[in-house]
């Protein structure tokens, strides 16, 4: 299910030893831990090419300490993902949210990415998922209608895209940064479920909404890696270390039967 993307081509990918590669003979290679390389020379001058190595371990260094799990479990129990699901999860970072909910779920797991130590990381821990190192705000290297449900946890979105890999009846489920995320280090900051719901419109109609909310009290060296973890704005002097909160607004949307005019911009 897997399509090429040379552009103007996208034909579907077949393997074949270690490569993929399409009727056209455009080849992909396979990389040591599996993943899969879709990038295209213009998307690696993309302006956003992704988390950086830092970025992707301080992440990784939160999510082994369980601070996400409750944010986790609202995800899973919103989806109501179940052993039937084929699930892609659009910018996926290090995997942690598409590689543990696979596991718990026994779902199967597509995660898309275009930064290389996020894809890199995801693929070394989450081997019974499938990587691909692909810029998704651009195509999503997929056949129509693969999926049954895609994530986009707090990462860019492409609704054209997300409508389009969804089968009829499917699902997408959309975490945003709610208010309150992060209020100790950042401040409030708004509400952005509107403005979200409006940018899926012509694709999507929201069918939910919950926020899920965590606290944790973190040490100097966590507090560091949630700062390098994020890119938003700070409050002037963050504190080092104390209680910080965990907020996301999850958006469980439903495709729109005819898919309007295709947009390639993406929208964040
Ligand atoms: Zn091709």
């Amino acid at each position: 299910m897997l399509i090429c993307t040379v552009r103007g081509c996208g034909q579907p990918l077949t393997r074949t030893g270690n490569a993929y590669s399409c009727p056209q003979k455009h080849s992909f290679d396979i990389g040591r831990h599996g993943h899969i390389t879709l990038l295209q020379p213009q998307d690696r001058r993309s302006r956003i090419p992704g988390d950086a190595a830092e970025a992707v371990h301080a992440r990784r260094r939160l999510s082994d300490r369980g601070l996400f799990l409750p944010l986790l479990h609202a995800i899973r129990d919103l989806a109501a993902l179940s052993p039937a699901d084929i699930v892609l999860d659009a910018g996926c970072g290090d995997g942690y949210y598409l590689g543990t909910l696979a596991e718990q779920t026994g779902s199967q797991g597509h995660g898309v990415d275009i930064s290389q130590p996020a894809i890199l990381a995801a693929a070394r821990r989450y081997p019974h998922c499938q990587w691909v190192l692909a810029n998704a705000d651009r195509q999503i290297p997929y056949a129509s209608q693969t999926f049954s449900l895609v994530l986009s946890i707090t990462a860019r979105r492409n609704a054209p895209e997300f409508h389009r890999v969804l089968r009829p009846g499917g699902r997408l489920l959309v975490a945003i940064p709610a208010p309150d995320d992060l209020i100790e280090l950042r401040g409030a900051s708004r509400n952005r479920i509107d403005s979200a719901t409006a940018a899926f419109s012509p694709h999507f109609t929201l069918a939910a909404h919950r926020r899920a909310t965590t606290t944790a009290d973190l040490d100097a060296a966590a507090v560091a890696d949630v700062l390098h973890a994020i890119y938003r704005p700070l409050q002037p002097q963050p504190p080092a270390a104390g209680r910080v909160t965990f907020s996301l607004d999850l958006l469980l949307f439903q495709p729109v039967d005819a898919p309007p005019a295709q947009s390639p911009a993406a929208s964040r």
